[in-house]
């Protein structure tokens, strides 16, 4: 993973000419004045732990497990939202751990949580390190030092019960691993979020994750039948059954816990059988509010595609639902219907207009549900678009976060942002989130797009394109603090699969209330007494 951007470097996209002119001449983005640092010029505040206390920590885990090292450090440094990645750019490593710890089993995490609430050394539970939400800053003042605790060694599938379809999991399992080992058992979880590549199980399971397919599959948090929590006040063992009415359901405490509660040190997920069958398409709709209802129609009555987004007119037009065809001029797909055909710029090869909707189907049955889907989309003024978008869409579908790293570097910001709310309330939402950002931008670019739904609501998410201005960490803390007001004003949650951290922080305060803000409190104090669990996320201030 490359250190102030995202993923491997190898994959690397230039932007091509067209793309450089549309920012320069349409937003008028220039390229920053001052050139992004070097991995080795990234300042980094001294190691605050004392030597004793990182002797401690290494007798826990074994020497070659703590790690001081500046490299080591940087690539703990906050997570991977753009905020992050500016402050990298400019150098600006003071967030960074005090050192970086590798467990290696339950144990080890549980020993270590006990030293470190004795030495009051704060702990940021380390997945894959894709946090959005600057859910892996620490807040150190006030301990000893910080310790991000990593958790790739944690990387085994423990067992597969194929009677069940539950397959025990350690945390640091990445997605890509996680997919590779359940395979050979001929089944899939179908966990297919933006950040696949990096992203690990417990970090999906801390901030309740939801995937690109999550139509079919379902989130994350659906996916988790059992877990075990290391506390520092001890381990909670919780899921016994399928489903049970005893009493409320620990789980769900855990789920979007961020770190702030425990340490999840296994994982008991819901497995399916790898389908036998996929098959990806697009359709064109003449307007949000058409395809809107069409998405709708679909989630409450059926059949449900695994996969299926809509974008709206701009997104559509600048073709981000496709980025491999962005700045391309190719030419229609063969599988395109006669009289589709558009240019790049227009959501691609072949769509011309309008929105454009993506409709995956997987599994069993593909040909049946497809043809029931395909009517009532028609039925609600779709225009069929062929294979072709589907499939372009498909493959592209991780590659967007590589555009961004361009885009820095030419002098834009570009963000994402996410919410969702019921169906009769989400053009109020649409409305709100676009009207906070061009009140606190000016003339950005904003795109959208509903991703994932459900029969009483969806999920709108945002993405922005602005000029950087001398500050745009500032910048965009602006803008980012007006769509949380817009969003609790507008009746919407503040999250619906980033998670909260500490940007979501404040208005979680807001949409929880003060009653449950003490029950957030009350549960901290009791697994964690000491506080030394990422201190400053998801918890609300005092
Ligand atoms: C380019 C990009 C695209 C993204 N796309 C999506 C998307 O499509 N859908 C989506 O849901 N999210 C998406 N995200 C957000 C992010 O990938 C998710 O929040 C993911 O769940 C984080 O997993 P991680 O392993 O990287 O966790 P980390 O970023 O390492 O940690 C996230 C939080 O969980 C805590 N944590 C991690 N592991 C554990 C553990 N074992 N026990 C307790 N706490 C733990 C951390 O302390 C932190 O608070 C995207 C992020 C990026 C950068």
């Amino acid at each position: 993973m490359l250190w102030s951007g995202w993923g491997d470097p190898a994959q690397a996209r230039e932007l091509p000419e067209p793309v450089r002119g549309l920012l320069r001449d349409l937003l008028g983005v220039r390229a920053p004045q001052t050139p992004a640092a070097t991995l080795e010029s990234v300042r980094l505040p001294p190691v605050a732990l004392a030597e004793p206390l990182l002797q401690a920590l290494t007798e826990v885990v074994g020497a070659e497990h703590v790690l001081t090292g500046h490299e080591d450090r940087v690539r703990r440094t906050r997570g991977k939202s753009t905020p992050d990645l500016l402050r990298m750019r400019a150098g600006d490593g003071s967030d960074a751990p005090d050192a970086v710890v590798l467990a290696g089993s339950h144990d080890e995490v549980a020993e270590l949580l006990r030293l470190c609430s004795r030495e009051r050394i704060a702990v940021v539970p380390f997945g894959g390190g894709t946090s959005v939400v600057g859910g892996l800053a620490a807040a150190g003042d006030g301990f000893a030092g910080v310790v991000a605790l990593d958790l790739r060694r944690l990387d085994r599938l423990r067992s597969v019960d194929a009677g069940s379809r539950v397959a025990e999991f350690e945390p640091g399992v990445r997605a890509p691993d996680a997919e590779r080992l359940l395979a050979a058992h001929g089944l899939t979880l179908g966990h297919f979020p933006q950040s696949f590549e990096y992203a690990t199980l417990g970090g999906f399971a801390a901030a309740r994750s939801s995937g690109q397919a999550s139509a079919g599959y379902g989130r994350f948090d659906d996916m988790v039948v059992g877990l075990t929590l290391a506390a520092p006040a001890g381990t909670l063992e919780l899921g016994r059954a399928p489903k049970s009415a005893a009493g409320p359901d620990l789980r769900q405490l855990v789920l979007g816990s961020e770190g702030a509660f425990g340490v999840i040190t296994s994982l008991r997920l819901r497995v399916r059988r790898a389908p036998a069958e996929r098959r990806y398409e697009g359709w064109r709709f003449a307007s949000f509010a058409e395809g809107t209802a069409a998405m709708r129609a679909l989630a409450q009555d059926g059949p449900l595609p695994a996969v299926l987004r809509l974008s709206d007119e701009t997104e559509t037009l600048i073709g981000l639902s496709r980025p491999d065809t962005i700045g391309s001029t190719g030419s229609t797909g063969s599988n395109e219907p006669a009289g589709s055909a558009g240019s790049a710029g227009s959501g691609g090869p072949g769509v011309s207009g309008g929105c454009l909707l993506i409709a995956g189907y997987e599994g069993e049955r593909v040909g049946a549900r497809h043809a029931a889907a395909s009517t009532v989309l028609a039925r609600m003024g779709g225009q069929p678009l062929g294979a072709e978008p589907g499939e372009s869409w498909k493959h592209g579908r991780f590659s967007a976060p590589y555009l961004r790293d361009s885009l820095l570097a030419a002098g834009a910001t570009v963000e994402t942002l996410e919410t969702a709310g019921f169906w009769s309330n989400l053009p109020r939402l649409y409305d709100a989130v676009r009207l906070a950002l061009l009140g606190a931008l000016g003339s950005p670019l904003v795109m959208c797009h509903v991703s994932h739904v459900y029969d009483t609501g969806a999920s709108l998410y945002f993405t922005v394109v602005t000029p950087q201005d001398e500050d745009p960490v500032a910048q965009w803390a602006r803008a980012k603090a007006a769509v949380n007001t817009a969003i609790v004003e507008a009746g919407g949650t503040i999250t619906h699969h980033h998670g909260v951290g500490r940007d979501h922080r404040d208005a979680y305060a807001t949409e929880i209330g003060p009653l449950g803000t003490a029950v957030l409190r009350a549960v901290k104090a009791e697994l964690d007494p000491a506080g030394i669990l990422n201190p400053g996320a998801l918890i609300p201030r005092d």
